[in-house]
């Protein structure tokens, strides 16, 4: 109970820190004016892409294209401006009834205020294009802020709130002397005294069952996205991939359930069922060191490739092509084709599961995230699997197969390997293994340096694609644009520099940080452990950062979906008469909220679990204070660039 009022008073205090600020600048409003503003349309981008103004201010708005027909589409304003380059004139539309008679006028007027208490709280709407305009179409955006940014200046005080409670804390736990997080601390056996749960859980046709229904949707999104429209905002395949599984993936499924996308991924299963030669019993015999008959060569994962290395580059080469694969249907779709042939194509040649130990690009996101996750798998006596010999879960028997990803349960300290395949439950004779609910992001640290290295990439990643896809600037889209404006030369230096910032300028910013943090505290703890600690304490902070980013892939797509699902090759179908339901985004008024919560969220986690990590240095306050200040400080910053890039 104690635990959670001080939870309680935590954020109350975070709180006030954002609501002062927040309720001062209400008195500091400017008076209304009277504004002209033209604004320019192009592939893909508008002129201005960003709108300040005053509470209350009368926007006269006149519109023009470069090239095309686009529109103006501001939800939250209820307009939806179409402009043709033939005329002068643009067609307004209504966004709450687009079938009500449209208004033809060279003028629009943008009262800039919104009703009640939302006048007060939303200081941010994205306007966007809803005219198909060319393959980059979806990222036409710009913003119009309202003063004065009451969001933005929450988010800046409770950021502050965070870092007080964050050195209150040090010096708090400090002198509570030795604080030691044990290994299992927080952690509930989900199983006990459930039988039927462990049941369901462990029956071969509930996982068949869920691995069958993901092959389905898997055929679905190639179906659509080989043959279906190029329109990827138009095309069910790319929805269902880019802005319901990622979504679900990384806001829902991951942080949750952790690698549970793992237990019903069908990318493994026809190269399971080659080796196995078996659906799904067990099949006895001996292979190598395994309890099991395995086909094919099943040759043992070259020595020198057993780290994160090969997956990070398959990952880093995907990311690269982010956009083309998002904007084109059929790289798409070619992409997940590619993603079910090579596993199978290597399970006749590796033991188990090679792909998803060392390749794939999947893994460095569900792996290292899965290591927050509230769920876990783990012994239930660590005894018991110390005398254990015969290893079951690892070498398998005739009631579950050798672990397909090498792991021993009695050795697993972190989630990060497990595949959640739910095989050593059932192979345990002892009954050992049980799944566990734990504190949310309770795992810190990285075990080495690829695996720091996979944090540092999740983290950059996060911050280059919410720049690149959620930014209202357009040249920053011409730099991966290689689709109809072919800008090879820029996408090179875009792609050098995402691959020089995740590879080397991140990592050697922490490893500076983390020097200085030593020399600081006149530590004699070694660069490369601190360092890999500062590592690992970014995945709160980059997780929330991705659910930032996929929050308006989701709900900026939502009637998209129902589009799509009811003409899923864009090819004039209506299964479900909702083909022609207007465009309608979810909340938009609250994404920027959203956004700001999580990035906040995130910078207390990460501070939280960077402080855990120093107390092992056993050093008094005021030293362990500066060992983690240099990176603490740092993240404090890219928090507050993150804030300011989501609010304002
Ligand atoms: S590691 Fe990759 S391929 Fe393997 S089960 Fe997980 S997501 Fe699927
Ligand atoms: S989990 Fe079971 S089979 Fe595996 S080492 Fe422990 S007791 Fe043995
Ligand atoms: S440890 Fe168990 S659940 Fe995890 S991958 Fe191995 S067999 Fe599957």
């Amino acid at each position: 109970m104690k635990f959670k009022i001080s939870h309680f008073i935590n954020l109350l205090i975070v709180v006030c820190f954002g609501l002062v600020p927040a309720v001062i600048c209400q008195f500091f409003t400017e008076k209304p004016t009277s504004r002209h503003i033209h604004i320019r349309s192009f592939r893909y981008g508008k002129d201005p892409y960003v709108i300040r103004c005053n509470r209350g201010d009368t926007l006269l708005l006149t519109f023009s294209t470069d090239d095309t027909g686009h529109s103006f589409f501001l939800q939250e304003f209820d307009m939806d401006v179409k402009i043709s380059p033939s005329s002068d004139e643009v067609t307004v539309f209504r966004t709450s009834d687009p079938t009500s008679k449209p208004v033809i006028t060279k003028e629009v007027t943008l009262i800039a205020k919104h009703s009640g208490i939302y006048n007060y709280i939303i200081s941010k709407s994205n306007y966007r294009c809803h005219v198909w305009c060319g393959p980059m179409h979806a990222f036409e955006q710009g913003k119009l802020i309202l003063l004065p940014n009451t969001l933005l200046i929450f988010s800046l005080g409770s950021l502050i709130g965070i870092f007080f409670i964050w050195l209150i804390a040090i010096f708090k736990n400090v002198k509570q002397k030795n604080i030691s997080f044990e290994e299992k601390e927080g952690y509930k056996d989900l199983l006990k005294g459930r039988s039927f749960l462990r049941k369901l859980i462990t029956s071969r046709y509930t996982q068949a069952t869920l691995t069958i229904i993901t092959m389905v949707m898997i055929y679905i999104v190639i179906l659509t996205s080989v043959f279906g429209t190029k329109v990827s905002g138009r095309n069910i395949g790319v929805l269902l991939m880019w802005a319901i599984w990622l979504f679900a993936l990384v806001a829902v499924i991951t942080p949750f359930f952790g690698r549970f996308w793992c237990t019903i991924c069908p990318l493994p299963f026809f190269g399971d069922l080659i080796q196995r030669k078996s659906f799904f019993n067990p099949v006895k015999g001996k292979t190598k060191i395994y309890n099991n008959k395995f086909s094919g060569l099943f040759l043992k994962w070259p020595e020198w490739l057993k780290n994160d290395w090969p997956r990070l580059f398959v990952f880093l080469i995907l990311a690269t092509f982010s956009t083309t694969l998002v904007a084109t249907p059929f790289v798409s779709g070619v992409t997940v084709i590619m993603l079910m042939v090579v596993p199978t194509l290597m399970s006749g040649i590796w033991e188990l599961r090679a792909f998803c130990r060392y390749i794939c690009p999947v893994s460095v996101f569900v792996g290292p995230f899965s290591r927050m996750s509230t769920l876990s798998l783990r012994n239930i006596s660590q005894e018991a699997c110390d005398q254990c010999k015969p290893h079951y879960c690892e070498k398998g028997n005739t009631s579950g197969w050798a672990c397909p990803y090498g792991l021993n349960v009695g050795k697993i300290k972190e989630n990060s390997d497990c595949g959640l395949c739910l095989e050593c439950l059932r192979s345990c004779s002892y009954n050992n293994v049980s799944l566990y609910t734990r504190p949310f992001a309770s795992e810190k640290g990285s075990r080495n340096l690829s695996e720091g290295w996979m944090t540092m990439a999740s983290f950059t990643i996060s911050i280059i694609y919410s720049i690149l896809y959620l930014g209202p600037w357009p040249v920053v889209r011409d730099y991966v644009n290689i689709m109809d404006k072919h800008n090879w030369g820029l996408f090179g230096i875009y792609s050098l520099l995402m691959w020089t910032l995740v590879l080397v300028i991140v990592p050697g910013i922490i490893y500076f940080l983390s020097y200085a943090g030593i020399r600081l505290s006149k530590n004699n703890r070694s660069v490369k452990q601190v360092f890999l600690e500062n590592a690992g304490s970014l995945l709160p902070f980059a997780l929330m950062n991705w659910i930032a980013f996929v929050i308006p892939m989701l709900f900026v797509n939502v009637t998209f979906i129902k589009q799509s699902l009811s003409d899923p090759f864009g090819w004039g179908w209506d299964f479900f008469g909702t083909a022609n339901t207007p465009w309608h985004q979810f909340i938009p008024q609250y994404i920027p909220w959203l956004q700001a919560l999580a990035v906040l969220t995130g910078l207390y986690l990460s501070l939280r679990n960077i402080r855990r990590s120093a107390i092992v240095s056993e050093l008094d306050p005021k030293n362990t204070l500066l060992l983690i200040l240099p990176v603490s400080l740092f993240l404090a910053g890219v928090t507050s660039l993150m804030l300011l890039f989501f609010t304002n």
